[in-house]
């Protein structure tokens, strides 16, 4: 990929500016729209990479925006939003966003967020159809045939579902998954009674990170959003080369 082109939706002058000159310091490629319907045309017409998305516009709401680019395009959005409350996050997650900044956030978070969203792109753009079989994500091998995974080489002894909760995270890897989403697609349950089965979704998460992670302390594999859910992350692969002097 060449320079990645952002499409950032943003009505505030001062975050907006912010944005900007942020992207254009670090060699971006940027379009900025500044309200909902002008955001749905550009991503139809530009073609971006990544959006950073604000949820409160002027016209449209942030969450109906996201529903309407989701009928068509996957790329990695992430929503930039004034609202602190974790039921915002979950209802921008829940409608497919991939991930989400509070403001105000500090600009080395906001390159952090999109260096997650473009491995993302980069990841689903040199996935194979034989590769697809078999999901490489640092020492983590999952070879959905066999219905085996593999830490460093060694099988990981896993319930089944430990087994399905890591495949649904991989499947989605580098985006947020709310814990409404995980119980919905592992226990089939519906949203209305989900907190029931929320202690039980931490303690199978827990048992399997203890399986997963090196260091549970510092997890490489599987972060946790407090009170909102939990994302794989995409590790460098251990045969990837570093790049050529
Ligand atoms: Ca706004």
């Amino acid at each position: 990929m060449n320079k990645p082109l952002i499409l950032f939706v943003e009505d505030d002058n001062a975050v907006g500016n912010l944005i900007a000159t942020t992207l254009e310091t670090q060699n971006y490629q940027f379009h900025r729209a500044k309200n909902g319907s002008q955001a749905v045309m550009d991503a139809l017409s530009c073609r971006p990479d990544v959006m950073l998305l604000d949820l409160g516009l002027p016209d449209i709401d942030g969450i109906d925006i996201i529903k309407k680019i989701r009928s068509w395009s996957n790329m990695p959005i992430i929503v930039v939003s004034a609202r602190s409350d974790d039921r915002d996050k979950v209802a921008a997650l829940d409608a497919g966003a991939d991930d989400y900044l509070t403001k105000p956030f500090s600009v080395d978070e906001l390159l952090a967020r999109l260096r997650v969203a473009l491995r993302r792109v980069r990841y689903d753009s040199q996935r194979t159809g034989e590769e697809a079989a078999i999901y490489k994500n640092g020492g983590l091998l999952i070879n959905y045939a066999a219905g085996c995974a593999y830490l460093d080489g060694q099988e990981l002894h896993l319930t089944p579902m430990e087994y399905k909760l890591l495949c649904l995270l991989a499947k989605h890897t580098g985006k947020v998954l709310t814990h409404n989403y995980i119980i919905g697609e592992v226990w089939g349950t519906h949203s209305e009674n989900f907190s029931s089965e929320l202690p039980s979704l931490r303690v199978f998460m827990a048992t399997l990170r203890k399986k997963l992670e090196p260091d549970p302390g510092h997890p490489r594999y599987i972060q946790t959003h407090i009170g909102v859910g939990y994302r794989m992350l995409q590790n460098r692969q251990e045969d990837e080369l570093p790049p050529q002097a």
